[in-house]
């Protein structure tokens, strides 16, 4: 059952991802109840599951048969009595579809309703089934802590923890699962990961675009809420873990709960040491001039609300003691590109120093979107001429065929929706743990009044603020467009 069935996540994502389970074989036994608020009859939601599916995967033969098992409800989440009407409707659907009980239903609509739709899918007997019961979320969990507490509570009143699957879309991602996968399958990499060898780790998220429609929701989320306390504190989560016990759901989760545990707290008055925000103000971005943020519609004039937010984060165990995971997201940025940096230390001696030419550093460079892969620099001697070090990359890259053979995120998501597998999922503890963490900043950021914003230039890489954070320990961020080279070819 997907609430939200004419929105733009159902259109663009699930449908698509939908058809591709079902392409491969790993959708058997199933049917689609789309619930929304629009008058729509079954034929003409069906006409919109085969254009979402063509526009996304262009022309398939069987899309006939796919959408035949697409139904439509028109029901507004917030009257009581057409619950009744939908449950009567899934229960004749389980039926002829011989679905054994077994439901799932995908919350793809705005924040303020899951609370509401988990407590009438209770109350009104849609969660009585024979089979499993699961409750799939979408962002955001919450706007802080507190909100996050509540909505949880009405939730588990319908759903036990572990039939909710709260979507976080990074997770779904090739290279985000690859994280774990290049840290414990490599002998090369695990006995270097720790603060005796590594000097620092970055994480950047950029966009090029701005907020676009969505300045509604921004303006009550910022890049803190939107980005922060969900994808980048899960990657950190990923690269900080310990080795769990074993893959499976309940080890990741608590080895990701303990770095949560030990994240630095910082104190009200030393957060912009370590937190750096931004807005955008009007430039140029891909030859095309756009306007500053609060120029954006349903965007206040006088916004504070930040596109841009750079932090240190400090993780203190006896792993990372020591070690910064600089974080970085932001709108209307030089380029579109997901990519963690770690950077290895300086070997004691350098044999091939030379003052006007330094050696690079080894990097281990993981890019997530749009390009997939990973790059290794090393540092090799020139063919020919003399013992000079020169910067090599090996690099590895989910190209061509493979690339597009990868499944989607949310298609890998929902698959292991499907099979039980939450994993890839937000456990409660995750969420709460964040939240306290980014709540800190938050409050500070929303209790100063004098912000100099816009602060970045629309198509550039951020406020100077942002540099300095690095600059201070000693760093720099890595340009993302010279990472990209390689890997792009
Ligand atoms: P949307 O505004 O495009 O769609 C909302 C859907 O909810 C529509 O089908 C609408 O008919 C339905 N709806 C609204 N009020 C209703 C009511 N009272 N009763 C019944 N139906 C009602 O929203 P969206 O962009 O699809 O986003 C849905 C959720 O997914 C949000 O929580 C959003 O934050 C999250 N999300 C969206 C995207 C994306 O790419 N669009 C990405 C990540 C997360």
């Amino acid at each position: 059952m997907i609430f939200g069935a004419t929105g733009d996540l159902a259109i663009r994502k699930l449908f698509p991802s939908l058809y591709r389970l079902f392409e491969r074989g790993r959708l058997k036994k199933f049917a689609v109840i789309g619930v929304a608020r629009r008058p729509l009859t079954n034929d003409g939601f069906q006409k919109s599951v085969k254009d979402s599916v063509i526009n996304a995967l262009g022309d398939k033969e069987n899309i006939d048969e796919f959408i035949s098992y697409f139904y439509y409800h028109s029901h507004d989440v917030t009257d009581s009595s057409s619950y009744v009407a939908l449950r009567n409707l899934a229960n004749q659907i389980d039926e002829n579809y011989n679905l054994e009980g077994n439901r799932i239903f995908y919350l793809a609509m705005a924040p303020e309703f899951f609370g509401p739709i988990a407590l009438h899918l209770k109350s009104d007997g849609l969660t009585e089934v024979k089979g499993f019961k699961r409750l799939v979320i979408e962002k955001p969990f919450g706007k802080s802590l507190e909100s996050a507490k509540e909505l949880n509570q009405q939730i588990r009143t319908a759903f036990s923890e572990e039939e909710v699957y709260r979507i976080d879309h990074y997770l779904g991602k090739e290279m985000v699962r690859n994280i774990e996968v290049i840290r414990f399958a490599n002998a090369i990499f695990e006995p270097l990961w720790n603060n005796r060898y590594i000097s620092n780790i970055q994480i950047t998220s950029s966009e090029i675009l701005g907020v676009e429609e969505r300045g509604r929701y921004y303006e009550t989320s910022g890049a803190l809420r939107d980005m922060v306390q969900n994808h980048m504190m899960q990657m950190v989560a990923l690269l900080a873990m310990e080795p769990p016990i074993r893959l499976t759901t309940d080890e990741v989760r608590s080895e990701k709960v303990r770095v949560f545990r030990s994240l630095r707290r910082v104190e009200s008055n030393e957060i912009n040491d370590y937190f750096v925000r931004g807005q955008y103000g009007a430039g140029t971005v891909t030859d095309e001039q756009v306007p500053e943020y609060r120029a954006e519609p349903m965007v206040d004039k006088e916004s504070n609300t930040e596109t841009f937010v750079a932090g240190k984060i400090m993780i203190d165990n006896f792993r990372w003691a020591g070690v910064p995971f600089y974080i970085r997201t932001g709108k209307r940025m030089t380029t579109k590109s997901t990519k963690i940096v770690v950077q290895f230390k300086d070997i004691p001696m350098n044999l091939y120093y030379q003052p006007e030419k330094k050696v690079n550093p080894n990097l281990l460079v993981i890019h997530i979107q749009p390009e997939e892969g990973i790059t290794l620099h090393l540092n090799a001697k020139k063919a020919g001429g003399h013992l000079d070090a020169q910067e090599v990359k090996l690099s590895f890259a989910n190209t061509g065929i493979q690339a597009m053979n990868t499944p989607e995120g949310y298609e890998k998501l929902l698959y292991d929706c499907l099979r039980g597998d939450a994993t890839n999922f937000t456990h409660w503890d995750e969420v709460a743990y964040s939240w306290a963490f980014v709540d800190k900043i938050s409050d500070v950021w929303e209790n100063t009044k004098s912000v100099n914003f816009p602060n970045y230039v629309s198509g550039t890489t951020g406020p100077k603020a942002a540099d300095e954070l690095l600059e201070k320990d000693g760093f720099f961020w890595w340009p993302v467009k010279n990472l990209e080279v390689d890997i792009c070819k």
